[in-house]
């Protein structure tokens, strides 16, 4: 059976047309799932009772299951089961602005990078659409709050589930559903170049963040193997054609590692690598896993890295160390799970 939350507005209008119904019920429906958060498809308001007994007929409403829930200052994660036990991870951020929410993409990562707890697993798949919205919906309904900012920073790279990805985005921003705009959507990549350049030519989906870590290949090859297959220079290319494109500013993720990505030479190379392109640097401090081997830069290093950006007028920011109380760096929360359970 089909999941109702991984249908995009057009197919649920096509669906209607299938059954020799109006397309002017899918507002209704719409409106139902993600403005009045139904639990029940019967509960649909203003719709005929036999049609949405077709409906129930037709469709599941499943969410992902709860496993575990930790509180941390501002920040809460949860640990989902999917239908098929596979364990998934979000955290939800408060900040002054509203709600935001960092949802994952895949159970497992393939991208490897030596930093990354979530590598440590490999990719076992790809997030459906539904699976992708579900983490909203349950979040939304459990808390009875609004989330108002997705990014798309969690678990597994997005654009290797490219498809599912872009669908879940459609189904996001329909007006008549959650009506994310794409000021308030960032999928945030490691670099994989060719959807890169496809994601641009989308600008109404969303911002797109670029995790670089690095402005030398040979610092970057060291800490993500993606980058033996689009190195920096062509990495950039791609980031600034889409930048023309879609006339919004890339973020440039940057974690500071002590001694590996830290040093003031790499804040000049960085530097000059952006030139005065729309990019938006931000430096965050390394949330520190059990044995990967990496050290969070001090202070010192952070601001001297900032200074040397600043002096050549490049925009950034230093993210503050969000969630590390609740292990809220990618794919901590589940390793823990798992340790627990094998104990
Ligand atoms: N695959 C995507 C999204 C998932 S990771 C990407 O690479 O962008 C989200 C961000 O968290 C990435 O910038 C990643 O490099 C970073 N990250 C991973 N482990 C971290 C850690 N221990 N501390 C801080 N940031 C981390």
């Amino acid at each position: 059976m089909k999941n109702i939350y991984g249908l995009t507005y057009v197919q649920l209008e096509s669906y209607l047309l299938e059954l020799g119904e109006k397309k002017s019920k899918a507002p209704f429906i719409y409106q139902g799932l993600y403005k009045q958060q139904i639990d029940s498809l019967l509960d649909i308001p203003a719709i005929r009772q036999s049609l949405l007994k077709q409906l129930e007929e037709d469709f599941s409403m499943t969410l992902p299951r709860l496993v575990e829930q930790t509180e941390g200052d501002d920040t809460t994660k949860f640990l989902f089961s999917l239908e098929d036990g596979s364990l998934i991870e979000a955290v939800l951020m408060r900040q002054k602005y509203g709600n935001s929410l960092c949802i994952s993409s895949q159970v497992g990562c393939n991208m490897a990078c030596a930093f990354c707890q979530s590598g440590r697993f490999k990719k076992v798949r790809n997030l459906l659409p539904e699976e992708l919205t579900g983490q909203i919906i349950y979040i939304q309904k459990q808390l009875h709050l609004t989330i108002s900012n997705i990014v798309l920073m969690g678990i597994g790279e997005p654009f290797d589930n490219y498809d599912n990805v872009m669908q879940f985005l459609e189904i996001i921003s329909h007006p008549h559903g959650l009506a994310l705009g794409p000021r308030h959507v960032t999928v945030s990549t490691c670099g994989l170049v060719p959807q890169i350049e496809q994601y641009a030519s989308h600008p109404a989906h969303g911002l797109l963040a670029i995790s670089l870590h690095a402005p030398d290949d040979e610092t970057r090859s060291r800490l993500m193997p993606v980058n033996r297959r689009y190195p920096v220079a062509q990495l950039m290319d791609a980031a600034r054609s889409c930048i023309l494109k879609a006339g919004k500013k890339i973020m440039l993720e940057y974690v500071m590692l002590q001694e590996i990505n830290d040093h003031p030479w790499q804040a000049q190379l960085l530097a000059d690598l952006i030139g005065c392109d729309a990019f938006h640097v931000n430096l965050i401090p390394y949330n520190e896993t059990q044995n990967l081997g990496f050290t969070q830069s001090s202070r010192e290093r952070i601001l001297e890295f900032y200074d040397v950006l600043k002096k050549n007028h490049i925009t950034v920011t230093m993210r503050r160390e969000f969630g590390s109380s609740v292990n809220a760096a990618c794919g901590q929360l589940r390793a823990d799970y798992e340790k627990q359970q094998k104990q």
